[in-house]
């Protein structure tokens, strides 16, 4: 990963905007920026540099994740401490410069805190989502991250097929899914994993619970956490006989989950792939069944920019990564959706999850 690329990018975007500096608190953004890994820093942008300040737990760490920034180690508070290395900056603090903050991203103490800490000198802004936008389109590293991490989390639904069954319970799947899931090397589950079966299948996110598995469908949507990066991806299952009914749901979910994959493609606004998707069940009679967003895109985080859904207007760009993952939930009796990753490219979009969408009988 280029990581010096990636500063002296934000710093260009900074001169573009009317912030002078910016302080990165969210730790996604100072991991894309400049590799450190620690669970607590700072990162300030200035001008021609970037100083990432952490405590001593993270000396040995930081000194050699760190790349494109200096390290200051602090006895304090990050936050504060960054704030008091600005106040003793005289010849800049002399201009009253402005200094963004991450507004979605620092809690109201934190804030005071670092108003305290600069001593008046400093204008603090909210600054607009620079690290994100810049996170949405990935390079040819982070994409090959993105590849291991859907394969290994695509793996995992060998042991969904062979642990679910009736009277097993929901989080037994789910144990033995993320068993097998660190057995592969993942670091961690990218978030907690929905096993929702029955009536539970209608809850769009239906973490697994004590119920057990009976007659119906069900919801399995996981992902793993592999160098950093997350996959995400959902399959639903059908335990016992299958109805007409039943299998025309699934079919309708399955036809605007393929609606959505045909239109992503370099240059569409993101809200299309949402319109695409969501026609195909309202023509079916169950649009209002289809209660979230179309996709996200998927990173350092499990939710990032873009999102696919209705009013956004990012043009999608070659490189990004986001989920197709239409639903249909009729509360209190069932549910299906149906999730894949793919990439954008010039001319449409490259599937990463490599699962079939066939509908499994168990
Ligand atoms: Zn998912
Ligand atoms: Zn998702």
């Amino acid at each position: 990963m280029d990581h010096l690329a990636r500063i002296r990018g934000l710093q260009a975007a900074l001169a573009g905007s009317r912030l002078d500096l910016l302080l990165v608190t969210h730790l996604p953004n100072i991991r894309y920026l400049c590799g450190f890994t620690g669970s607590s820093a700072a990162l300030l942008i200035l001008d021609h540099t970037a100083v990432l300040f952490t405590d001593g737990r993270y000396t040995e760490q930081a000194r050699s994740e760190v790349k494109g920034a200096n390290i200051v180690i602090v006895r304090k508070a990050a936050l504060s401490a960054a704030g008091e290395w600005l106040r003793g900056k005289s010849r800049l603090a002399a201009t009253r410069p402005n200094l963004g903050i991450e507004g979605e991203h620092m809690s109201v103490a934190g804030r005071a805190r670092l108003t305290d800490s600069l001593g008046g000198k400093f204008r603090i802004k909210l600054a607009p989502a620079l690290v994100e936008t810049a996170r949405m389109v990935k390079d040819a590293n982070e994409i090959g991250a993105i590849r291991r991490a859907v394969t290994l989390g695509a793996s995992l639904f060998e042991t969904t097929l062979k642990v679910t069954g009736p009277g097993v319970k929901e989080l037994d799947v789910a144990a033995e899914m993320e068993y097998a899931a660190m057995r592969a090397g993942a670091e961690r589950m990218s978030f907690e994993t929905i096993i929702a079966s029955g009536p539970r299948s209608a809850l769009p996110h239906g973490r697994a619970s004590h119920a057990a598995i009976s007659r119906g469908f069900v919801v399995c949507d996981f992902g793993v956490i592999l160098d950093g990066y997350c996959s995400d991806m959902t399959r639903t299952l059908y335990v016992g006989r299958v109805s007409r009914e039943a299998r025309d749901l699934y079919e309708s979910v399955r036809e605007a989950q393929q609606a959505g994959t045909e239109t992503v493609r370099a240059g569409i606004v993101a809200e299309e792939i949402d319109r695409q998707a969501r026609n195909v069940l309202k023509k079916a009679g169950l649009g209002r069944f289809f209660t979230h967003s179309t996709g996200h895109g998927v990173g350092l985080e499990i939710h990032e920019a873009p999102r696919v859904a209705s009013g956004q207007k990012d043009v999608l760009k070659s490189g990004m990564v986001i989920t197709i993952e239409p639903g249909a939930y009729v509360p209190g009796k069932w549910g299906v959706r149906i999730e894949d990753m793919v990439v954008v490219t010039e001319t449409g979009c490259e599937v990463l999850t490599p699962t079939s969408k066939e509908l499994v009988i168990i």
